[in-house]
């Protein structure tokens, strides 16, 4: 049947020829390892003289080939040769070869019993230098500090290194297989890992963000984030790389660093107040002692009883006010050195605001000006009875101090949410709307002269802030330049 032998003779030499152009080379050696068939790509990649293709030709000549090109290591062409061809009659026959020209071989051997040897010979230079930068890289990614994960177009973990697992405390089992979302606590969170998750699914990449996760046990961690579309032959986004690293430590250190020096400034501009007070408005007082006190011892003699009088009276006004000056400057400073300490206990409110007012009465009557308390009920504040007159007298003072002649001011206190309100309302020139909000703030400008001349040091309002909030409570003001202001502090209730 010459038809059917055509056909078979056909099917083998198209076999043949595909064998040829097959990426691997073929070699085949009968039972007694000599050559009897063999492709074409072996020859090229083998690199081997053509002359050794040959039917018959023994493997002995093939090995010292190939130990010729370094395919056995280092060491002398016959003893390797030797050597190989007695690993091979021991059975082992399939081996990966670094070859002297840089290539990585792999050849194996495939014994059919009784007849013979197939060996497959493979250049696997790229896989395995692929495989070892994989390799690498992947330690390097383990080994890394920072935060790495791989994510699916899909939002999916699909790997997560120690930093990861350092940084947001999820384990690499427990986060990957879990949607990204798992990484933000809360919903501006998840707002803004959705928009960078938008962008980079865009092709975009998006490099050290801060942005704001939360960790498996529930806090808020401050990151540095990068993320990176990865891209497919068809350059369609096939997954996401993310890199963070964690800020949390740095952001708080930088938050300590700007408060330090929040307070720095702070304690500076006390620092300079306080010296412009003693070098200028302490001295001033003083100056007028001097100079009436001098004219007294010197002119006694010659004076009449009302000289005597009058220079008394003005001496007297500036003792008075060299002491006011000094109390509110002792009782400052030993509040900043943090030795003043709040001692409360329950006392009558209305009792306190009496006795400020009493304490104020000859500067209201010099100044025309009637202090009232108006009809309070019975109310008992857990406080500093010390502190609280302080801050009523000072109070009082300004109410009365930045009041024009024949004005009034009056003190009432109530019951508000449980807390008690006292408020110190007056008739006076008011505060201009800009400076309101900078009434218990501590500025270099910050005092003004009262209707009558009368000089300040600018420390009264924020001695008197710092006390209330040493008791618990807060204090405001309202004004209406023109028409009088309301000062208004909080205290604990007793009962
Ligand atoms: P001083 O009265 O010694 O200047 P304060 O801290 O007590 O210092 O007050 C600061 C400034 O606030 C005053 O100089 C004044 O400009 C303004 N001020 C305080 N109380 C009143 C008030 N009742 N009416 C108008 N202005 C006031």
């Amino acid at each position: 049947m010459p038809a059917v032998n055509t056909q078979a003779f056909g099917r083998l030499i198209t076999l043949e020829q595909s064998l040829d152009h097959l990426p691997i080379g073929i070699t085949v050696f009968d039972e007694y390892f000599q050559l009897i068939a063999w492709n074409k790509t072996v020859i090229d990649i083998l690199r081997a003289p053509p002359e050794i293709f040959q039917a018959g030709m023994p493997i002995s000549e093939f090995i010292r080939h190939l130990a010729a090109s370094g395919f056995y290591g280092e060491g002398g062409n016959e003893p390797l040769t030797t050597q190989r061809l007695q690993d091979l009659a021991e059975g082992e026959l399939t081996r990966e070869h670094a070859l002297n020209d840089g290539r990585i071989l792999e050849i194996q051997g495939f014994r059919h019993p009784n007849e013979g040897y197939i060996y497959i010979t493979q250049d696997v230079t790229a896989q395995r230098q692929a495989e070892s930068a994989n390799k690498e890289l992947a330690a390097i990614v383990s080994a890394s500090e920072a935060s790495i994960l791989g994510l699916s177009p899909d939002g999916i973990i699909t790997s997560w290194n120690a930093g990861a697992e350092q940084l947001y405390g999820y384990a690499a089992d427990e986060a990957i297989g879990q949607p990204f979302q798992l990484l933000s606590g809360n919903p501006l969170q998840s707002e803004s890992q959705e928009l960078i998750w938008r962008k980079v699914l865009r092709g975009e990449r998006v490099l050290q963000q801060v942005a704001q996760r939360t960790h498996r046990d529930g806090h808020t961690i401050s990151i540095t984030l990068s993320m990176s579309p990865m891209f497919g032959d068809d350059g369609a986004v096939i997954g996401v790389s993310g890199v963070a690293y964690d800020m949390t430590e740095r952001l708080l250190a930088e938050q300590d660093l700007a408060k330090q020096r929040d307070e720095l400034a702070r304690l500076d501009g006390q620092k300079n107040r306080l010296f412009s007070i003693i070098a200028h408005d302490l001295r001033t007082p003083f100056n007028s002692l001097l100079g009436f006190s001098e004219i007294l011892s010197d002119h006694a003699a010659t004076l009449g009883p009302e000289e005597v009088s009058e220079y008394a009276g003005m001496m007297h006004e500036s003792a008075r006010q060299a002491n006011g000056l000094l109390e509110t400057l002792l009782e400052w400073s030993r509040l900043q050195m943090g030795g003043l300490q709040s001692e409360p206990r329950p006392f009558d409110v209305a009792g306190a605001i009496d006795k400020a007012l009493d304490f104020n009465a000859t500067v209201a009557a010099n100044k025309d000006i009637t202090t009232e308390r108006l009809e309070s009920p019975l109310l008992t504040a857990f406080a500093d009875p010390r502190m609280v007159e302080t801050v009523l007298r000072n109070l009082i003072g300004n109410a009365i101090k930045f009041t024009e002649r024949g004005g009034d001011v009056s003190l009432q206190a109530s019951r508000r949410d449980g807390e008690i309100a006292i408020s110190v309302h007056d008739s006076g020139i008011g505060i201009p709307t800009a400076r309101l909000t900078k009434m218990f703030q501590f500025e270099t400008d910050a005092s003004t002269v009262g209707t009558d001349g009368e000089k300040g040091t600018g420390l009264g309002l924020q001695l008197c802030k710092e006390l209330v909030e040493l008791q618990g409570g807060a204090i405001t003001v309202e004004s209406t330049p023109g028409h009088g202001s309301i000062f208004c502090f909080t205290l604990p209730s007793a009962i």
